[in-house]
């Protein structure tokens, strides 16, 4: 069976992730998204219980996909998950420095472990949660560019005092 684990932030989770979620739960019989604590991220704008609970339900229709939290090293996660593989999706070549880096760190850590990338779709290659949360800093819609699921959350928060 190809498991394959999706780590990443999603603060938000856009529609140019779910395009690659979309893509790889046809290429895979298991997809783990793991949504990650980076200690050194600037303050999130959704909590982890925030982001679990917008992509279980924007992902609820693709049926061999789970969500899951974590913190630590993605290496030990990923073997607790009894996976060797890991994908990430690749936009401009600044993606490409990053990408480059954490996958060759991987695997210095742990051999077994591959890392593989997945172009970003068409429409998306612009699209980034940091560029949402600026729009969303500005007061700006961001009703394309998210699931609509994230698009209620938002509103829910500005409305709150
Ligand atoms: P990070 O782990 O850097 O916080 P994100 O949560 O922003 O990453 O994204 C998780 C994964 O999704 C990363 O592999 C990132 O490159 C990829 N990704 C983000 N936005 C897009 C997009 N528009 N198209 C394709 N891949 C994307």
């Amino acid at each position: 069976m190809r498991k394959v684990i999706c780590p990443g932030s999603f603060d938000p989770v856009t529609n140019g992730h779910l395009d690659i979620f979309q893509r790889a739960s046809e290429m895979f019989d298991e997809i783990v998204v793991a949504v990650f604590h980076n200690p050194n991220k600037e303050k999130a704008m959704f909590s982890m219980q925030e982001r679990v609970d917008m992509l279980q339900e924007c992902t609820r229709d693709i049926a061999n996909i789970k969500v899951d939290a974590f913190t630590g090293l993605l290496h030990e996660y990923v073997r607790g998950q009894n996976a060797n593989v890991v994908l990430r999706g690749l936009r401009a070549l600044t993606d490409f420095e990053y990408e480059f880096q954490r996958a060759l760190m991987i695997k210095k850590l742990d051999p077994d472990i591959e890392t593989i990338f997945m172009m970003t779709g068409t429409d998306y290659s612009f699209l980034s949660s940091t560029g949402v949360r600026e729009i969303l800093a500005f007061g700006g819609c961001v009703s394309e560019l998210v699931p609509e699921c994230v698009e209620k959350k938002i509103k829910e928060k500005q409305v709150q005092p």
